[in-house]
């Protein structure tokens, strides 16, 4: 036992007790279940969180690579020797990896532009090394030249501004800096608007000098730095879309899948300058002025370049990739599963993204099967998983989902996300309102690392809040990471949370072992928070009487989104109404609010474990109940109607979808008739919330 360990026990013992009641839990369940979190939160330490980076991140594992075997290895053997029941599944995805990439300028004064981050002396990994080829994941192959276009994020409105300036990209190559919405959505526009080939570039305001020192000097991206990552915009293998790529999966052709036809690739802002510098053409508006020491124009040209990309898309294209499980089975409840999982691939050595996650998952393996050799075994099922090939789309998560879907429909209670958790110290946490309240609670038992109280104690302090009783505000599930099979296509309450810091290093050769213990997370402590709160967080679902959901805080947080629905149609003058849908909410509080009233009587008395399981499974029914079979009109791969990865941004999310979609979209028909839609799923759920108070009040 090191001192930091010492300390962090001594201060969950300074913990001011909470009030005994857990929802969900009787009384004498909910004693055990204190004294059980406790005993799991002292169990995950720094010197293993730090054992199990340094491993993990020893060199560069990109799916598809001999790398990622010894990822798979480790992660198996390990949770096999705290005697979990571990399993592979394989599947053989679309994913064609670079032979060569290269960039030139070639006017004026030619020069081939050098795509190496380089070693640096004081990181290893660097050195010991070959970088993964700085390419753009689904990217065409090709060979294009063209004069310089600078098309700032590269966004929607930055095209419509060009238009507005008499500017295009047709027949040129695209300049565009990365942020402000996936990497995916800037390919497809670039295509879209008649680019030969697309370079995506890191600018210094956004990650680098301008926003701190550059490593190894600082966390932030050095002038050479590089950001890799896909540009394929749907989730999964694009061979078998909606389908999983087993063995004998019928594939689409390379015509007919979601991705790039041109060459897409990232540079660093080193490379930028040389091609931005000379640009000419249009003043450009203030705003896209980036952090480089001179004034950007837009082009087109002088300036022009030439990309060349070759990639194994016609030899072998097909690789096999590896999701991990390991499973710990309920003593009361063995087919109902909790899951926690985090990606295993990374674009470099991938300390942060997503080693940090991997190690997470791991920690909180390790401290529930320690219990269950001490006897304490959990009720339900809990599955710790590791996905592969997540940074190319989402593929391993996505696949596993589509595979075991009838199954995970029927039992999944709750999916928990763990990706890019420890790299700073300020804590997030978002997922299904439902799980929210679970959540914060479990904030407060967990102490932070900067000794200041709990999670949540910091957490609170630093949202900075208007009045006392408001609570930090919590993402909503987007997209970008694994738990959108689980939720968006599946219709199971997730959550994920995660402790934040610089980026600058973000899917680049730097995001080392190194870079972690200097500036990250340099005694691990952050590591070991995500790991506990992972622990009691399955603890806490797997282990309770009846499941437990909030949906009061579910159906308020949805009347939000039903007034702001309210106020689009308004603004348009449209004669279609949202009452309806207001309505339908309405119910589904009132339900909530009796069923948590009837839920909370029914286990200050003796509550069966048959009749529990009956009303666990209608409590399922709730939030499946919030999907439709033919998903949304856009993306039918995404059938749940509460939130989804907005198709003009990726990372961030749309709400209510299939009617905030029809809005913006402007038809008024399609909006009438996704209201009534959705207010008659709102009230196929609050039907399943009716039936659990009956058998509630039955029991
Ligand atoms: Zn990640």
């Amino acid at each position: 036992m090191n001192k930091q360990l010492v300390l962090s026990v001594t201060l969950i013992l300074a913990l001011p007790v909470r009030a005994q009641t857990i929802p969900g839990y009787s009384p004498q369940s909910a004693a055990t279940e204190r004294s059980t979190e406790a005993d799991v939160i002292s169990r995950p330490s720094p010197a293993s969180a730090s054992a199990h980076s340094r491993f993990l991140s020893f060199q560069p594992h990109m799916a598809g690579t001999p790398a990622q075997m010894r990822t798979r290895d480790y992660v198996v053997s390990q949770m096999k020797s705290w005697g979990l029941e571990t399993e592979v599944r394989s599947y053989s995805v679309w994913m064609p990896h670079p032979l060569s990439t290269r960039v030139w300028r070639i006017a004026p004064n030619p020069v081939e532009l050098s795509l190496e981050e380089g070693p640096i002396p004081e990181d290893t990994t660097s050195i010991a090394f070959p970088q993964v080829m700085p390419f753009n994941g689904y990217g065409a192959a090709g060979d294009v030249r063209g004069e310089i276009v600078y098309v700032n994020y590269g966004l929607i409105e930055d095209y419509a501004q060009l238009d507005s300036m008499g500017v295009s990209v047709k027949g040129n190559i695209a300049v565009a800096r990365y942020g402000r919405s996936y990497r995916g959505i800037k390919a497809r526009e670039a295509e879209k608007h008649g680019a030969v080939g697309l370079l995506i570039y890191s600018d210094p305001a956004d990650d680098g000098y301008v926003r701190g020192d550059v490593y190894p000097g600082g966390p932030m991206r050095p002038s050479h730095g590089i950001q890799r990552g896909s540009v394929m915009n749907p989730n999964g293998d694009p061979s078998t879309p909606g389908y999983p790529s087993t063995a004998g999966a019928k594939r689409v052709p390379l015509s007919a899948m979601e991705v790039p036809h041109i060459p897409v690739l990232p540079i660093s802002y080193g490379n930028a300058a040389e091609l931005l510098r000379g640009l000419a053409g249009k003043s450009i508006p203030q705003l896209w002025q980036g952090g480089m020491a001179f004034r950007y124009h837009v082009g087109p040209g002088p300036v022009q370049a030439r990309m060349a990309v070759t990639t194994d898309a016609t030899t072998h294209p097909y690789k096999e990739i590896w999701d991990t499980f390991g499973t710990i089975r309920g003593s009361v409840y063995p087919d109902e599963i909790v899951m926690i999982g985090g990606h295993r691939d990374a674009w470099g050595p991938g300390a942060a993204d997503n080693v940090s996650g991997t190690v997470s998952v791991l920690e909180a393996a390790r401290a529930i099967a320690e219990q269950v050799k001490v006897g304490k075994r959990p009720k339900r099922t809990i599955v710790f998983a590791t996905w592969d090939a997540e940074e190319w789309g989402l593929l391993g998560s996505t696949e596993y989902v589509e595979d075991d879907s009838l199954r995970l429909r029927r039992s999944a209670v709750a999916y928990l996300n763990q990706d890019d958790v420890a790299q700073g110290p300020n804590f997030s946490g978002g997922g299904s309102p439902s799980l929210r309240a679970l959540l914060r609670d479990v904030a407060k038992q967990v102490p932070d690392p900067s000794r200041e109280g709990s999670v949540y104690d910091v957490w609170k302090k630093r949202a900075n809040l208007a009045a006392d009783s408001l609570e930090p505000q919590m993402g909503d599930p987007g997209g970008g990471s694994d738990f959108a099979g689980f939720y968006n296509h599946l219709g199971i309450p997730i959550a994920d949370w995660g402790f934040g810091g610089p980026q600058g290093v973000y899917h680049s050769a730097y995001d080392s072992y190194h870079w972690m213990s200097k500036f990250g997370d340099p005694n691990f402590e952050y590591h070991v928070a995500a790991g506990r709160i992972g622990a009691v967080t399955l603890l806490r679902i797997a282990n309770a009487d009846i499941l437990p959901y909030d949906y009061v805080e579910y159906a308020r947080t949805m009347r939000r989104f039903a007034s702001q629905i309210d106020r689009s149609v308004a603004d348009k003058k449209w004669r279609v109404s949202s009452a309806g849908l207001t309505d339908a909410i309405g119910r589904m509080e009132d339900a909530a609010v009796a069923y948590a009233t009837a839920r909370d009587r029914a286990l200050t008395a003796q509550l069966q474990p048959a009749t529990a399981k009956q009303i666990n499974t209608t409590l399922l029914e709730v939030e499946r109940q919030l999907t439709r079979p033919q998903g949304l009109v856009t993306r039918p791969w995404f059938r749940n109607l509460i939130y989804a990865a907005d198709e003009n941004n990726g990372y961030s999310t749309m709400v209510l979808p299939s009617v905030n979609e029809a809005i913006r979209l402007g038809d008024e028909a399609t909006v009438g008739k996704e209201l009534t839609q959705l207010a008659q799923r709102f009230d196929a759920a609050t039907r399943a919330l009716q039936m659990a108070t009956e058998l509630l009040r039955r029991s």
